[in-house]
């Protein structure tokens, strides 16, 4: 039996512009790899039916749920800094939205789902390898409360996907709060579309940002929103050494959320030029350039609004100029805050980003693994965290530094140093546990993933039987690269 799920779909309602409607293509042989109980349950599905064969045939695209209505939706966007005047969905469908337990209208889509009018030379499809790398690092970016598009499932389909080699095929079912991305106004401005330019400022707005409906200038209230989500979201990725690796203006989203896992990985090692995708050659989406790379992104997304933000077109530009310059300062006091959080410190004094500075030049210098050391210095016991320099006497002068500054505060040790072991994971998504986990998948033994999957919902508890999860990798192990062809 399918599940009965109460769709209710708005984007559905814009003007046909905006999309193209099409089912799902088929696939041979649909075999359920995971769903996500939790949000299953969010989301109001009934699980039994969602693992049933009519349940696992829909996540595949070979039957349509029931009340959905699937679409491609249509955006352009810069990749790598060059502007694609239309991309839009290529492998993926909206199937439909809905409002979770919480009253928040979410969006269900298949990635992997077939070829669209907007799939170019590709396929349409996805193979096994992505759809478990975004299964774990989304799900995994969630419990370490970074805002994120979620996994609800994944499908093998039982056909091959050719890349460079003949791989499994797979489809995620992607759960987000809108799938709305800076592309998508820039697909309108671009068209000079102005009337599908406003009707999509005012759905994101209705949707993402009610609040502003009732203020002065909702549209220059939108331009302020999304920069604030974007820079809360990248302040996070800086705190957690995470690396997106994509970050064109097609995968940059209106709700702030992060999307789009492809070639992504967290760091090992600290060092701040670090990239890890194979097609990144100049390293424009470097650790270090991210901060840099969304204040880019979002003076493109200025640009494609700047004629909703009034008719006198300088006064707009200077309207817009503003709320991007103050990028940096949000920017910069949301990172504060998140190394403060690593470093047990509760507000923000002056020379707390030196201090921050100064630790991370030392992790660099002596190849310290980022999310390893951070845990470390959240226990009592801080030998072994120096035992990770090779600069002794540079650790012990900054960690002397670093109690002088806790002096200030007013916590108790313990409440420090639970602060910090709260802000500080034991696990992250390591580049060559995914990878061990694919492999694994490719002999049919998913039991890595799962592991992967479970151990990685409780990211800041020190889970028994975990400790190889919690461990840099072997030299041997290293992954340093992950590739696009996803
Ligand atoms: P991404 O790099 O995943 O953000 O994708 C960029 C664009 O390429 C989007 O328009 C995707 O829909 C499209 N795309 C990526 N992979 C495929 C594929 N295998 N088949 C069709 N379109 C694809
Ligand atoms: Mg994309």
């Amino acid at each position: 039996m399918q599940p009965a799920i109460d769709f209710d779909n708005s984007y559905a309602r814009l003007p046909e512009r905006f999309f193209a409607r099409l089912d799902p293509k088929p696939v041979k042989q649909p075999k359920l790899i995971k769903v996500n109980e939790v949000l299953a349950a969010e989301l109001g599905l009934d699980l039994e039916a969602l693992q049933s064969p009519a349940g696992v045939n829909a996540l595949a695209g070979n039957a349509r749920f029931e009340g959905s209505d699937p679409l491609a939706m249509a955006y352009a966007g810069q990749q790598f800094g060059n502007w694609v005047p239309q991309l839009g969905d290529g492998r993926a469908l909206l199937l439909g939205e809905v409002v979770d337990a919480s009253g928040v209208r979410r969006d269900i889509q298949l990635k992997g789902s077939g070829p669209t009018p907007f799939s170019r030379m590709g396929d349409g499809r996805a193979w096994l390898g992505p759809v478990l790398r975004e299964y774990i690092v989304s799900e995994a970016m969630h419990a370490l409360s970074v805002p994120t598009t979620r996994a609800l499932a994944a499908v093998a389909t039982g056909e091959p996907v050719v890349r460079e080699e003949v791989l499994p095929g797979a489809i995620l079912t992607r759960v987000s709060r809108a799938h709305i991305r800076v592309g998508t106004f820039q697909y309108f401005a671009a068209r000079r579309d102005g009337e599908g330019l406003k009707q999509l400022a005012d759905y994101a707005i209705e949707r993402l940002y009610p609040h502003l409906q009732v203020s002065e200038n909702p549209y220059l209230g939108l331009l302020d929103a999304v920069i604030e989500a974007q820079a809360e979201l990248v302040a996070k990725w800086m705190n957690l050494g995470f690396i997106h690796g994509v970050m064109n203006t097609d995968n940059v989203s209106i709700a702030g959320e992060a999307i789009d896992y492809g070639p992504c990985a967290f760091m090992d090692d600290f060092h701040p030029d670090r990239v890890f995708s194979s097609i990144d050659q100049h390293g424009r989406y470097a650790y270090s350039n991210q901060p840099r790379i969304c204040h880019w992104n979002l003076v493109q997304f200025a640009q494609a609004i700047l004629s909703l933000l009034g008719d006198d077109e300088k006064q707009a530009v200077e309207q817009a100029q503003l709320s991007i310059n103050a990028f940096p300062g949000i920017y910069e006091k949301a990172y504060q805050q998140g190394m403060n959080a690593k470093l047990g410190l509760t507000g923000i004094v002056e020379g707390d980003d030196k201090l921050a500075n100064e630790l991370l030049v030392l992790m660099a210098d002596s190849k310290v693994d980022f999310t390893l050391a951070f845990r470390t210095l959240s226990q009592q016991d801080l030998d072994p965290f120096k035992a990770m320099f090779d600069d002794t006497s540079g650790i012990e002068a900054w960690l002397e530094k670093w109690q002088l500054r806790g002096a200030d505060e007013k916590m108790l040790d313990e409440q420090r140093l639970e602060l910090m072991r709260n802000s500080n994971p034991a696990y992250i998504p390591r580049n060559h546990r995914i990878e061990q986990a694919i492999r694994a998948s490719l002999e049919d033994d998913f039991e890595p993933f799962h592991r992967l999957n479970r151990v990685l919902q409780r990211p800041f508890e020190t889970q028994a039987d975990a400790e190889d999860l919690a461990l840099p990798p072997q030299p041997k192990e290293v992954v340093p690269y992950t590739f696009c062809g996803t």
